[in-house]
C-alpha cells in the first residue's frame, strides 16, 4: 500500500485550511470530505445562511458558497479529495491507518478536522418526529413551516439565529428557554427580542414531543420555577442547544476529554499520538467559529509539516 504524507479527515473550514497550507507545502494531502448522506461535506456551514463575521467578506456570504470557495482553493494547490466517510482508524502503529467502507489508506501524518454536530434534547417523541416537525436546522427545514407556529429550544446565539431566520416563514416563533435569561450575545438577543413574531417562554423545559403518529402537534413542558406542567400546540420544534464533537471513531485511539473533544497540547495542534494533529470544532468547545476553525486548521498543517520534516 502506498503511504501518504498526510491524510486530512474533514471538509469544514479547518480541514480545507489545513489542506491549503499542506498542499502549498507540497505535501500532496489526501482529504476525506465525507459522504453526501450520513457524513456532512463542508461541515456545519452548509447548514447556515449568511456568514457575516468572516473577515475579508464585508458584505457577508452564504455558508455553502463560502465552503465552495474553501474547497476550490484547496484543490487549486493539488489537494486530492475523496467523497467518503472514514469509518475506522488505527493509530496504534506506523504508518497510521485510515479506513473507509471501500478501502484502507496509510499515512505518516493525520489531521483530524471532523467538526461537531447538533445536540438533541433526548426526550420522548423527539426522534419519532424528526423530519416530521422536529429539526435542528432552520436553514434546511424552515421552508416547510410557512404560516405555522414553531418553537425553538435554547438561549444561545444559535437559538437566536434560528428563531430570527424562522420568522421568514412561520407566523409565530416561541423560544423556550430553560433559565430566566439568555446566553446569546447582546446583538443577537436584541435582534430576536425586537422581532414582533418572536416571543419567549422562560424557565421552560421540554419534557416530551407530542404528535398524532404522523407529525408533531406540540410539546409537553415544565415550568421549572412553578413546577407546573402544561402543553403547547405547535407545528415545529427546532432544537438549538449546542453541539457535540464528531470524535466517535477516535475513541480509544487518542485522548478525548469528558465531553468527547480531542485533547491537544496547549498552544499546538498535537494530540496524544505522534503524527496525529487536530483542528477546528472537534477540538474546540469554546470558540467554534469558522475563523477559529480555519486558524487551528492552519496550525495543524504547519505542525504536521514540521513533524514530517523532522522525521525525514
Ligand atoms: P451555547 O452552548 O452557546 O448555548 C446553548 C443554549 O442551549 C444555552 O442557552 C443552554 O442553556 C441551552 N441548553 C443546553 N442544553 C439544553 C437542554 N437540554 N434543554 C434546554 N436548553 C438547553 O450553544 P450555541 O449553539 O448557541 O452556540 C455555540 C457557539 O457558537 C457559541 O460560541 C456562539 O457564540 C456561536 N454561534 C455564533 C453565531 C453567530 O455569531 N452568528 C450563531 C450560532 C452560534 P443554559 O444557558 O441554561 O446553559
Amino acid at each position: 500500500m502506498n503511504t501518504e504524507n498526510l491524510i486530512i479527515i474533514g471538509s469544514g473550514p479547518a480541514g480545507y485550511t489545513a489542506a491549503i497550507y499542506a498542499a502549498r507545502a507540497e505535501l500532496k494531502p489526501l482529504l476525506f470530505e465525507g459522504e453526501r448522506l450520513g457524513g456532512n461535506p463542508g461541515g456545519q456551514l452548509m447548514l447556515t445562511t449568511d456568514v457575516e463575521n468572516f473577515p475579508g467578506f464585508p458584505d457577508g456570504l452564504l455558508g455553502p458558497e463560502m465552503m465552495e470557495k474553501f474547497k476550490k482553493q484547496a484543490e487549486r494547490f493539488g489537494t486530492r479529495i475523496v467523497s467518503e466517510d472514514v469509518t475506522r482508524v488505527d493509530f496504534s502503529k506506523t504508518p497510521l491507518s485510515v479506513q473507509t467502507a471501500s478501502g484502507a489508506y496509510a499515512a505518516h501524518a493525520v489531521i483530524i478536522a471532523t467538526g461537531a454536530g447538533a445536540l438533541w434534547l433526548g426526550v420522548p417523541g423527539e426522534q419519532t418526529y424528526q423530519g416530521h416537525g422536529v429539526s435542528a436546522c432552520a436553514t434546511c427545514d424552515g421552508f416547510f413551516f410557512k404560516d405555522k407556529h414553531v418553537l425553538v429550544v435554547g438561549g444561545g446565539d444559535a437559538a437566536m439565529e434560528e428563531a430570527t431566520f424562522l420568522t421568514k416563514f412561520a407566523s409565530r416563533v416561541t423560544v423556550l428557554v430553560r433559565k430566566d435569561s439568555l446566553r446569546a450575545s447582546k446583538i443577537m438577543q436584541e435582534r430576536a427580542q425586537k422581532d414582533p413574531k418572536i416571543s419567549f417562554a422562560w424557565n421552560t423545559e421540554v419534557k416530551e414531543v407530542l404528535g398524532d403518529g404522523k407529525k408533531m402537534t406540540g410539546v409537553r413542558v415544565l415550568n421549572n420555577k412553578t413546577n407546573e406542567e402544561g402543553e403547547m400546540t405547535a407545528d415545529g420544534l427546532f432544537v438549538a442547544i449546542g453541539h457535540k464533537p464528531n470524535s466517535e471513531i477516535f475513541k480509544g485511539q487518542i485522548e478525548l476529554d469528558a465531553k468527547g473533544y480531542v485533547v491537544t497540547k496547549p498552544g499546538t495542534s498535537a494530540t496524544s499520538v505522534e503524527g496525529v494533529f487536530a483542528g477546528g470544532d472537534v477540538a474546540d468547545y469554546r470558540y467554534r467559529q469558522a475563523v477559529t476553525a480555519a486558524g487551528t486548521g492552519c496550525m495543524a498543517a504547519l505542525d504536521a509539516e514540521k513533524w514530517l520534516a523532522a522525521r525525514e
